[in-house]
């Protein structure tokens, strides 16, 4: 029964004595429960209420349960009051985070809507988020995402946690609100009453669809929520859907609109981790941060008040920071795939080998100090297959084939770069793919002559 005290209470948490004696190694030493492994136990609360909305969700899908426009509204309604009120305002930005101060009203709000969400009680929510916080991407982060999507989507919640992996941090101001207490002793109840029983009975008694409101206002509402919530743990903390690390690279969290836009404001999380005091997780004015709309909302009221704001000078001075790393290192990609392309001019020629290889037939020409052999067929990828494997310049140069062939045995540099035409850059990269070698002795480029058109070469041996 323990876990069930430390899902929904947080009272007693075991301490390191408790355990094992594997408790006493390092936690990278330690045998860290994985789903593949199987090396975990269950924590069966966990799994009820992650699947009974769920499974209630497929019922109705099955059962063809009408969707009716003002059941689709009530569903919303409760999705926003839990998710927005409750979570993202309630748990995470006043109780979690202290980014502002609440009145009572206000926090006795966000603890009985919260409870609904069917996310635990705010002591225990409040608790794993600042673990999470503390010691993001490590064996001591609840939702550690680099153990996967999974694991940091919903696994942490249907595994047992392993105390002895966690870390821990400070809650100790939590300790003595009569709210938090009052909801963590009266959980269960609470979360029963906003989380099933008011969104039945309000959509049920105006809609008359009582149904529909048991399968759609209540399950698919917290079934929605929940996934919601998960995202931030997982989503937000993943390379996808065009995520950004605007203001810091060295873990994971990533700002993101997709995401910001199905958790009220949460995708921003690489600002979030940078300073999660910010009653804001999308500073910017036009960011989508609906959360944030609604506290300045209530402020405006005087529901809450000191809502805290990092300087803006230190928000720019971390971005322009990242911004310097990120282009560094986007250089240094970029160096090392240009280096990777790099076709060797591991040949030799002077003027009179490449007039000989003329003259048996290839088809050499000199630009820039290289030799081309524009005869020499080009891979191309499956992109191009409609014409042909393989590429030959000389049939594909858009100047025509007779320009090039005018240049067969000379140096072309000149024309290349402008004096004929002034290449493009996406041109210039062909050249590599012709290469051949390098000329022995080189003058510097020629120059154009009246007509337009490079001189040739000449060079001794
Ligand atoms: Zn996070
Ligand atoms: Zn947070």
């Amino acid at each position: 029964m323990q876990y069930i005290n430390n899902l929904f209470t947080c009272s007693v948490l075991p301490t390191v004595e408790d355990n094992d004696t594997n408790a006493a190694a390092a936690p990278e030493e330690r045998e860290v429960p994985q789903f593949t492994k199987g090396n975990f136990q269950y924590n069966w609360i966990g799994i009820y209420i992650i699947t009974v909305p769920f499974l209630f969700v497929l019922l109705g899908i099955y059962l063809c349960v009408p969707f009716s426009i003002p059941i689709f509204v009530w569903c919303i309604f409760f999705a926003v009051a839990t998710g927005m009120v409750g979570v993202t305002t309630g748990y995470h930005r006043l109780f979690s985070h202290n980014a502002f101060t609440a009145g009572q009203a206000m926090q006795w709000v966000c603890a009985f809507i919260g409870a609904g969400a069917f996310q635990g009680s705010i002591k225990w929510w409040a608790r794993n988020h600042r673990i999470h916080h503390k010691f993001t991407d490590t064996y001591k982060d609840p939702y550690d995402a680099r153990r996967g999507f999974w694991f940091s989507h919903c696994g942490w919640f249907i595994m047992r946690m392993d105390y002895q992996l966690l870390g821990d941090a400070d809650v100790s101001d939590l300790k003595d609100n009569l709210v938090i207490d009052f909801q963590r002793r009266y959980f269960a109840v609470i979360a029963a009453i906003t989380g099933i029983i008011l969104p039945l009975m309000m959509a049920g008694a105006t809609t008359g669809e009582w149904r529909a409101a048991f399968f759609w206002v209540v399950w698919l509402k917290i079934f929605l929520v929940h996934q919601f919530s998960f995202f931030i743990n997982s989503l937000a903390h993943m390379n996808v859907f065009g995520a950004t690390q605007p203001y810091a690279d060295t873990t994971t969290p990533r700002d993101s609109l997709i995401c910001a836009l199905v958790t009220f404001g949460e995708g921003y999380h690489n600002f979030h981790h940078q300073f999660p005091n910010d009653y804001r997780n999308g500073y910017k004015l036009w960011q989508f941060d609906m959360t944030k709309y609604y506290i300045a909302v209530l402020k405006f009221f005087g529901f809450c008040d000191q809502l805290h704001r990092v300087p803006n000078e230190v928000i720019e001075r971390t971005a322009a920071t990242q911004g310097i790393k990120t282009h560094e290192k986007l250089l240094q990609e970029n160096i090392e795939e240009a280096q990777r392309l790099e076709v060797p001019a591991i040949q030799t020629f002077t003027m009179d080998d490449v007039k000989k290889e003329v003259e048996g037939g290839r088809k050499l020409i000199i630009i820039d100090g290289y030799v081309l052999d524009l005869g020499i067929p080009i891979p191309v990828d499956t992109g191009a297959r409609e014409l042909g494997e393989h590429l030959n310049w000389m049939d594909s140069h858009p100047g025509g084939r007779a320009l090039l062939a005018a240049y067969i045995g000379k140096d072309a540099t000149a024309a290349f770069n402008g004096g004929v035409y002034a290449h493009t850059v996406g041109a210039r990269n062909y050249l590599p793919e012709m290469r051949v070698g390098r000329l022995k002795e080189r003058r510097a480029p020629s120059r154009i002559s009246p007509s337009g058109l490079a001189t040739e070469v000449t060079l001794g041996r």
